[in-house]
């Protein structure tokens, strides 16, 4: 439930209100709009008389929140979440476009790509270090040496960083070297794994479960925000359906239908979602012209030889031409391109 104060409700009011709701055993989240100030209750409601509180002063109304998620959920939190990650930042107002190969190879290799996607706008620098792979004899990862390139391509290039942790040692070794950590598909309901990420103290992308619906995936964003950690990016990155021309099956759907549920920045990932170079940049279009705040594409030196998903990575002159293509989308949407 929230507790929506009057507009010029005094300090004191508001202190008032919290207090009595955190003397009975309640945690509160406050949210200060500019013109009024949202009370969030968390917890065992039972524990608390909530009708007493409409008589408190400078008290407007009480609006219960039905869905299990709060801390993630919009009217908790009115205003959309703008997230830092290193240098940049994802939210309203741009476009942010994270690029890079599926899975870090070499040193060589990343920093070739990390310099070509810079070029063409980049300003996060993705590549797998960890690779959660269908078949267990796919190429695996590089694991913490390729978490170093990493580091390595930020230091030359200035590119902010992600890579996907897929348990705690592998977020233990992500916070030494990058700047955001991702959660993969496959794990998205992996709570433990959720609640570690949410102790990291990185901003975290929060990958949608192949067969997740929108409320669950709110939910597991609740799980890292309820840690304390309130830097969650959602990344729609195609369902499974029973469509089979494409590897997913892109729900660009779920942007507008998240921008009325929740307060934090959406991104889109067309590589993942559809499988194929030529599907990546009709989708990359779609997505900024229906107000996705990101892209995530993988971008290969030579998808041919690429030891992961090679057929979806775009190689430089493609990725190049598609971020050429996507300025008059961002100028429509009002965004800015990087
Ligand atoms: C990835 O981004 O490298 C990845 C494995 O994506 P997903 O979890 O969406 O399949
Ligand atoms: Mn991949």
């Amino acid at each position: 439930m929230i507790i929506v104060m009057k507009p010029q409700a005094s300090e004191q009011s508001i202190r008032t209100v919290t207090g009595y709701i955190e003397e009975h055993g309640l945690q509160v989240h406050l949210s200060r709009g500019e013109e009024v100030t949202i009370i969030g209750i968390v917890g065992d409601k039972t524990k608390l008389s909530t009708e007493n509180l409409i008589i408190f002063k400078d008290v407007d109304r009480i609006v219960p929140v039905t869905e299990s998620y709060k801390l993630a959920n919009k009217k908790f939190h009115p205003n959309p979440t703008t997230v830092k990650v290193g240098n940049t930042s994802i939210g309203p107002g741009s476009l942010t476009i994270m690029a890079g190969p599926c899975a870090v190879e070499s040193k060589e290799q990343l920093l070739t790509i990390a310099r070509e996607v810079r070029k063409a706008g980049a300003t996060i620098l993705r590549g797998g270090a960890y690779k959660p792979r269908t078949s267990p004899y796919s190429f695996q990862g590089l694991e913490e040496e390729g978490l170093k390139y990493m580091q390595e391509a930020k230091e030359a290039t200035g590119l902010s960083t992600i890579c996907e942790v897929v348990s705690l040692e592998a977020i233990e070794a992500a916070v030494k070297y990058v700047d955001m950590i991702q959660i993969g598909a496959r794990n998205m309901q992996n709570f433990i794994l959720l609640k570690e990420a949410g102790q990291s103290g990185l901003p975290v992308l929060l990958k949608r479960g192949l067969c997740a619906t929108i409320d669950e995936w709110l939910n597991a964003a609740e799980y890292i925000i309820a840690e304390g950690n309130p830097n969650v990016v959602l990344c729609e990155r195609g369902i499974r359906t029973f469509e089979t021309a494409t590897r997913n099956t892109l729900d660009l759907s779920a942007v507008p239908v998240l921008r009325r549920m929740t307060h934090l920045p959406i991104i889109v990932d067309p590589s993942h979602s559809t499988g194929s170079y030529r599907y990546v940049p009709p989708m990359a279009k779609a997505a900024v012209a229906c107000d996705a705040d990101g892209l995530m594409i993988e971008v290969h030196n030579d998808p041919a030889h690429a030891l992961s998903d090679g057929p979806q990575s775009l190689n430089f002159t493609k990725f190049a031409a598609l971020t050429e293509e996507l300025k008059p989308f961002c100028d429509l949407m009002g965004r800015s391109f990087p």
